[in-house]
């Protein structure tokens, strides 16, 4: 009560002195200018947006928050289990020298990092390992010259993917840009960063995912002539990934085991809504209830079709949204490998990446695509069973690095990173998406907005608890 009467003097006061009508409805806009602390706020999702946007919200004073998450564990995509007593990933591994607030925050929860093991590509005609060593100086300095003169000129948002439709060298594929740009150097750089990686053919994926991986690199690169020649810092959390957000979570209000199974909005004016969430508690095997006056969605939004009742734009928008079929098995080779490898050539039901998990252990993983054709939620082509995944990482094994897998000891496979086409960005899907920020009081993080990366997606949720739940 005390709140909206506050934000309703701001709002009349301000409009008095406004001297144009555009800033009382940017103010108009911001309701949540008094927002009060006690605000009951709920997060679906217990992965790095969910637990990062809770942790924010913490910062900023909010006190009565509460995270709802489906498994018995947080992390969601950070995702680590035991194996003969060593931590090891089945999701989430790296932290690279950009991945500034996943540093802030370990630093500020004591968490450490280790070194991951060096890197190389191979491919199925040369085996031998290669790296970027295969370019004369004369090709690298031209190719980071125009990669400097690209970067100064283009304006990828730090945040997100706001306004990228705008530009129109951002529209298109990876692909077509860097044939346009001719910069066959990123071309490599895309294709160990993110073709192995599980965001897509560079034939299908849209530049501004692309980019949002190499560009803060190519930044710090460019910052001074010794950060240059510096060899890029790659670690992964001690303990591993799961770990550092199980104690992020240990200073938040996080239920596990309740899956959201439905949400209702009561009240019929937007600022009004009181928003109340069921949720099915394995353990306890019964129904929840949960009432609140903001909720932040961090699951992907196209989660929500079946849950709550959706608009003609947001049916519109998560439809959109698609994945591709990504599994990773964790083993133990015959031979040690110590290093990681990158397989040049992609292929379905083939490995693209295979690591040792750290310099100590003989653990290794391997990432492997199920199929190059992305997918809508629930219509996920056949996926790989262990048979055919097993078969798969044999014969990479063999072809490239003469060894054979001992025993498999773990399997996971992903519905991986949530996007859209080139197409729907260039349509603006991406500032239809943020136009619908804080709509019914219901806002949205996580990997569909930031993209598929922790560092990404906790600044994305600081960004959005910054400027709509304000200290
Ligand atoms: C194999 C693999 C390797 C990766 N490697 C890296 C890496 O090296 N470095 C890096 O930075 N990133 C990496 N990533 C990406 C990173 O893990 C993700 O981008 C990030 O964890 C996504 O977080 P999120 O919270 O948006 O989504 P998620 O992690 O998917 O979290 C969503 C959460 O919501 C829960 N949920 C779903 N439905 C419901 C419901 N109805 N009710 C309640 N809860 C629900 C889920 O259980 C989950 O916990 C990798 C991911 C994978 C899979």
């Amino acid at each position: 009560m005390l709140k909206s009467f506050l934000n309703f003097f701001y709002i009349l006061g301000a409009g008095c002195y406004a001297s144009s009508l555009e800033l009382t409805e940017a103010l108009l806009s911001k309701p949540d200018l008094f927002l009060a602390k006690e605000t009951r706020i709920g997060i679906i999702g217990g992965g790095a947006a969910g637990l990062s946007a809770a942790y924010y919200l913490q910062q900023n004073g909010y006190n009565n928050v509460t995270v709802l998450e489906k498994e018995e564990r947080v992390g969601g995509k950070c995702h680590t289990v035991s194996i003969d007593g060593s931590p090891c990933n089945l999701g989430a591994s790296f932290v690279t020298s950009c991945d500034l607030h996943v540093r802030e925050i370990a630093k500020t929860l004591g968490h450490e990092f280790s070194d991951s093991p060096d890197a190389f590509r191979m491919s199925s005609t040369d085996k031998k390992v290669s790296d970027l060593s295969n370019y004369s100086f004369f090709q690298k300095g031209m190719n980071l010259a125009r990669g400097a003169k690209l970067y100064s000129s283009l304006l990828l948002p730090a945040v997100g993917f706001s306004g990228v439709q705008k530009q129109d060298i951002l529209t298109g594929t990876i692909d077509e840009f860097i044939k346009k740009q001719n910069l066959p150097m990123l071309s490599d750089c895309i294709k160990i960063a993110s073709e192995s990686y599980g965001y897509g053919p560079m034939t299908k994926q849209a530049t501004p995912y692309a980019l949002k991986l190499v560009l803060p690199e190519l930044k710090l690169r460019l910052s001074s002539l010794s950060a240059l020649f510096k060899k890029a810092q790659i670690d992964t959390p001690k303990g591993g990934y799961q770990g550092l957000l199980e104690t992020m979570a240990s200073n938040l209000c996080v239920k596990t085991g309740n899956a959201v199974t439905k949400i209702l909005y009561e009240g019929k004016e937007d600022a009004q809504k009181e928003i109340l969430v069921t949720t099915y508690d394995s353990l306890a095997k019964t129904n929840q209830s949960f009432h609140f006056d903001k909720l932040i969605v961090a699951v992907p939004p196209d989660h929500l079709k079946g849950i709550t009742e959706l608009g003609s734009e947001e049916q519109d928008l998560f439809s959109r949204i698609r994945y591709y079929d990504y599994n990773v098995t964790l083993f133990e080779p015959e031979k040690a490998l110590g290093y990681k490898a990158y397989i040049n050539d992609i292929n379905d039901k083939e490995p693209t990446v295979i690591s040792q998990i750290n310099s100590k252990e003989s653990i290794c993983s391997s990432y492997q695509y199920g199929s190059l054709d992305s997918y809508h939620l629930g219509e996920k082509p056949s996926s790989l069973s262990m048979d055919s995944t097993h078969s798969g990482l044999e014969s990479t094994l063999e072809k490239y690095l003469g060894t054979k897998t001992q025993t498999i000891k773990a399997h996971k496979q992903w519905d991986y990173f949530p996007h859209v086409s080139a197409k729907d960005i260039q349509e603006g899907f991406f500032d239809r998406m943020e136009a619908l920020q804080g709509k019914k009081n219901t806002y949205y993080v996580g990997s569909t907005l930031a993209f598929e990366w922790v560092d990404a997606v906790f600044g994305y949720s600081k960004n959005l608890v910054n400027t709509h739940f304000p200290k």
